[in-house]
């Protein structure tokens, strides 16, 4: 993930404007807010389409229908039951996705299909409003979800992107991003950074998706996580990103961050605390690409990341709504790994993710436990490779970052 969050309220005023501007125009509130999904009858189909279509329509509004009882239920094999398995990719990240629902706060999820259309290669691209309520707020969004048919049924292939591959990068992108070659250059110097700071290159496709909307990039990733991201990296998944920042927004920092992160990942074998791996990501890729600290160009003050690396790694991250505590939360991460890099040298620090990798593969979309696993694991190879516990390591940190001005 990386930082930065919008202005909460706003975007609610205007998704509630939105939201009463669309079911004023289709009339689409289908089902009540709080039943399950209801097939839809015959009147309630949109006017003027054929029979084929009809019957698409109502094929897709029932998989629609099981996806939102899913995630109402938090039943992750029943929303798999919609997930098209032969885009593995997209199973990858739905299978987080679904994991993840457990731990989600959220409420009064909802799916509206707003219309469809059959595409010449026999796929359908279904218009749907998605919206849920976490802290009170109601994040809402309208995209377009292609499905493509399996036997009877109609499953779920991922958001309508469109394609482009260019050697090793295969992009995937909303329409709305534009042309995304300038992505693309930047994604090539990216993979260059990784190599040069790793001696390490992905030998394997580098997929990534991009969105023109951030709310969807949200939810269609993880619906736990409070604030909305930029960019995201987890193992098996496409990196992603949200093309939309200001104009002075730094995308190959963004996209160095993330190979980091599906580099070190991959290696370690799932086994890194979020802030292990983090501070990786934020150390040798954000702020050695933006060539300063969150700290130096005025963001996070020092002093707020004067604290212990036993604190740090009992924040959870995706619970934060604080743009500040976001911010801190990644310098402190960065800051403990320069601190590790400046006092053992890189290679001391590259052997920790390495050593990681002997453990099993710790799979943070199916271990309950996944989160004790990859702490203890850490601190077994910190005290391996460095003969440092957590305190010594909290103790360190502290008298170092007390010497940086
Ligand atoms: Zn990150």
């Amino acid at each position: 993930m990386d930082m930065s969050v919008r202005r909460v309220i706003i975007i609610g005023l205007t998704i509630v404007l939105l939201i009463s501007t669309i079911s004023g125009v289709t009339g689409c509130s289908k089902r009540d807010g709080k039943g399950k999904g209801i097939t839809e009858t015959d009147s309630s189909l949109p006017v003027g389409l054929t029979s084929e279509e009809q019957a698409v329509y109502m094929a897709i509004e029932e998989v629609i229908a099981t996806q939102e009882e899913s995630v109402r239920e938090k039943d992750s094999a029943l929303y798999l039951s919609t997930i098209d398995s032969s885009n593995a990719t997209y199973l990858m990240e739905a299978t987080y996705f679904a994991h993840r629902l457990a731990y989600a706060n959220l409420s009064d999820f909802n799916m509206n299909l707003l219309g469809i259309s059959i595409e010449g290669d026999g796929s359908c691209i279904a218009e749907i409003q998605q919206s849920y309520r976490m802290h009170n707020q109601l994040n809402t969004v309208t995209y377009r979800e292609r499905f493509i048919k399996s036997g009877a049924s109609w499953l779920d292939h991922d958001v309508a992107f469109e394609e482009k591959e260019v050697g090793v990068i295969k992009v995937f992108y909303m329409p709305e991003v534009g042309n995304p070659a300038g992505f693309i250059e930047l994604i090539e110097k990216s993979l260059v950074n990784l190599e040069e700071t790793f001696h390490n290159s992905l030998t394997e496709n580098v997929e990534i998706k991009l969105y023109s909307d951030r709310e969807l990039l949200r939810q269609k990733t993880d619906l736990g996580i409070a604030w909305l991201f930029t960019g995201w990296a987890e193992e098996g998944h496409a990196i992603k990103a949200f093309t939309g920042r200001e104009p002075e927004y730094n995308y190959e920092a963004l996209f160095t961050h993330e190979l980091i992160h599906k580099l070190t990942i991959s290696v370690s074998r799932g086994n890194m605390p979020i802030w292990f791996a983090e501070g990786l990501a934020v150390h040798y890729g954000t702020f050695k690409v933006n060539g300063s600290t969150y700290m130096e160009d005025g963001t996070v003050s020092m002093d707020d990341i004067k604290i212990s690396v036993l604190e740090l790694s009992e924040t959870h991250l995706e619970r934060l709504t604080e743009q500040t505590d976001i911010l801190t939360y990644y310098a402190t991460a960065g800051m403990v790994v320069r601190y590790l890099a400046e006092t053992y040298g890189d290679d001391q620090v590259f052997a920790l993710y390495q050593a990681l990798g002997n453990y099993p593969f710790n799979d943070i979309a199916v271990d309950p436990a996944w989160e004790q696993h990859s702490d203890e694991r850490l601190r077994a190879v910190l005290q391996d490779i460095l003969n440092l516990n957590i305190t010594e390591l909290s103790e360190g940190y502290l008298e170092w970052i007390n010497l940086q001005s």
